[in-house]
């Protein structure tokens, strides 16, 4: 017998167009509302491209590391592109993303919950709504889902078709990321043969050596007779900001067990630092919505602002529910945390705390590119778990944006990434990428501030 069908209650539906009614930051332009209106519809008949019970499952993971017992591993690029969606590329994310985790679970003895900032990463906050060069003033670039990177008019000007574009290349990220996280791929047997394809360096030769550890112990517990499934596959998360309402309405759909609102363009949905106004349209929007929610702190939050967000986007203090991404840079960590982690402890929630040690450090070099030094990004991340460890909390994960290309859009780390390497190898649209290799050697140190807890 099937299961019944749970329709949406009345009142649930209604809500979700409640953020019509509010004031929406960082949003497009469109010139053609008529044109808006019929991609939403095709949007709205369109497959999901995750499911309500893998959301569940997620959730379920970040209450474990809420409380204490796994770290969450996030990272992709600041803003995926169309053109760069081809398999050596996605490949390579996952590859450093599996990379990553491994030294994370071996280093730390922990549970490592991977998500990409991936298949869905496309719509970009700006600091200004349009760009002058010259003369020439045009609309900034949103992403690649609002309008293109090209610097000319016709580039420049919102097409709503680009979010039709947007879903349609999550979808084939999508399928390529299942395909290698439960296609033999990430078999933990072959932690060797993901450092294939990549440059050596010292940060490679280190993995190599704990891969041959890994290695040793599973022939160990072969010959045991141990043989588990959970070395063949891994579970593999999606996750992006969410931001542009005309994608995420139509894409938000009723689950048929519940029925409960899921969006179902990506796993996990964070709101970003400049969209986290408490009457504005996406704290309402995703408070509504039963997919686990990020939200980004940058250093002039107050404890006000953090009591307010649980409260609006976590009412019944549900586990795994709500994550608190925090930016604040170097320099701020160790002032402006404490205060927040010390009023969460010391009430009745329990968010999961990570950092993102990317934002609050970005720098303009001398040559002009936008870049961030790989120092300052290691400090941010020792400044997080020394606040942890001081208020007693637990340090649950690190959000990066990173690539598993050679390129040079960071400074520093052990390859010394100068600023004449970022003429030659910077690719971002947006915002300055670790590489394979600086993602590696977060990774172990990381792992070693986890194990030394
Ligand atoms: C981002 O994650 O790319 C971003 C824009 O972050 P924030 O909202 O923290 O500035
Ligand atoms: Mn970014």
């Amino acid at each position: 017998m099937n299961d019944p069908i749970v329709a949406a209650n009345p009142a649930v539906l209604a809500g979700l167009d409640n953020y019509l009614t509010l004031p929406a930051a960082q949003q497009p332009t469109w010139p053609d509302a008529s044109a808006v209106a019929d991609v939403r519809a095709e949007l709205a008949t369109l497959p999901p491209l995750v499911f309500a019970g893998e959301v569940d499952i997620l959730r379920e993971r970040l209450a474990a590391a809420a409380s204490g017992k796994a770290f969450l591993l996030q990272g992709g690029d600041c803003a995926e592109t169309f053109a760069d969606a081809t398999a050596d590329r996605i490949r390579n994310r996952v590859k450093t993303l599996l990379q990553m985790a491994v030294v994370l679970t071996y280093g730390a003895s922990m549970p490592v919950i991977k998500m990409g900032r991936m298949a869905g990463q496309f719509a970009k906050p700006r600091s200004s709504d349009s760009e002058t060069r010259g003369d020439v003033t045009l609309p900034a670039f949103r992403g690649d889902i609002v309008n293109g990177y090209d610097f000319t008019s016709e580039a420049r000007t919102p097409d709503p078709k680009r979010m039709l574009k947007a879903y349609h290349t999550s979808a084939s990220t999508l399928n390529l990321i299942r395909a290698f996280t439960t296609g033999g791929f990430a078999d933990l047997r072959s932690v060797h043969e993901w450092n294939r394809g990549f440059a050596n360096n010292p940060a490679n030769e280190r993995y190599l050596s704990l891969a041959q550890e890994i290695d040793r112990a599973i022939k160990f517990m072969a010959a045991c007779g141990a043989d588990f499934n959970e070395l063949r596959t891994t579970e593999f998360y999606t996750s992006h900001e969410g931001l542009l309402m005309d994608y995420e309405r139509p894409l938000t759909r009723i689950d048929s067990r519940t029925g409960n609102p899921y969006i179902t363009s990506g796993h996990f949905i964070w709101i970003g630092e400049r969209t986290r106004q408490m009457d504005h349209a996406h704290v309402d929007y995703l408070s509504r919505v039963r997919n686990p929610i990020g939200v980004k702190l940058g250093p002039t939050t107050q404890v006000e602002d953090v009591v307010e967000l649980i409260e609006r986007l976590d009412p019944n203090r549900e586990p795994g529910r709500l994550t608190f991404i925090t930016r604040m840079g170097a320099g701020k960590i160790r002032e402006e945390l404490p205060k927040l982690v010390e009023a969460v402890r010391d009430s009745d929630a329990n968010p999961l705390w990570i950092t993102d040690p990317m934002h609050g450090n970005g720098m303009t070099t001398k040559n002009g590119y936008k870049s961030r030094r790989f120092d300052d990004v290691m400090d941010e991340v020792r400044g997080f778990f020394e606040v942890h460890k001081a208020a007693g909390t637990f340090p649950g994960g690190v959000h990066v944006e990173l690539t598993g290309d050679d390129v040079a859009e960071c400074l520093g780390g052990s390859e010394q990434i100068d600023e004449a390497s970022l003429e030659e190898r910077y690719e971002s649209l947006c915002d300055p990428r670790l590489n394979h290799m600086q993602s590696l050697e977060l990774a172990f140190l990381v792992a070693e501030q986890l194990a030394k807890r």
